[in-house]
C-alpha cells in the first residue's frame, strides 16, 4: 500500500491532452499542493492552462519522459501516476507506455489511466 503522496507524474496522449488540461484545472487547488512532473508537450499544456501551477517538464514521452518518470518510480520519487491512455491511436513508443504502466504496477503506486479513475484518485487523496 502506497504511503503519503506527495509527488504526481501526469502523462497524456495528443488526443487526450484537453482532457487533462481540463482535469488539471477543475482540481486545480488540490495540484497546487503537490510536486508534479509531466512528460514535455504534457506538461507544457498544463502549464498553458494553468500558469499558476509549477510543473516540472521532462523529456517528450516518444523521446524519453515516459521512461524518466519510470526510473523515477523505481527510485520511489514519484508517489503516483496520471496517465491518459489513447486507446484509438497507435502510438511509436507503445512499448514505454507498456514499460511506465508496468513500473507503477511492480512499485504499487496508485495509477489513473483514465479520467473517471482519475477524479476518483483525487477525491481519495483530499480524503487520506
Ligand atoms: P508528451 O508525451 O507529453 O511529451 O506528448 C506523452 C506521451 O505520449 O507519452
Amino acid at each position: 500500500m502506497a504511503g503519503t503522496i506527495t509527488t504526481i507524474a501526469l502523462v497524456a496522449h495528443d488526443q487526450k491532452k484537453d482532457e487533462m488540461a481540463d482535469f488539471v484545472a477543475t482540481h486545480l487547488e488540490a495540484f497546487a499542493g503537490y510536486t508534479l512532473f509531466a512528460t514535455g508537450t504534457t506538461g507544457k499544456r498544463i502549464m498553458e492552462r494553468c500558469p499558476e501551477l509549477k510543473v516540472t517538464r521532462l523529456k517528450s514521452g516518444p523521446l524519453g519522459g515516459d521512461q524518466q518518470i519510470g526510473s523515477m518510480i523505481a527510485d520511489r520519487k514519484i508517489d503516483a501516476l496520471i496517465f491518459f491512455v489513447d486507446p484509438l491511436s497507435p502510438l511509436p513508443h507503445d512499448v514505454d507506455v507498456k514499460a511506465l504502466t508496468r513500473l507503477a504496477e511492480v512499485y504499487d503506486i496508485p495509477m489513473a489511466l483514465n479520467r473517471a479513475t482519475a477524479d476518483y484518485m483525487m477525491t481519495a487523496f483530499k480524503l487520506a
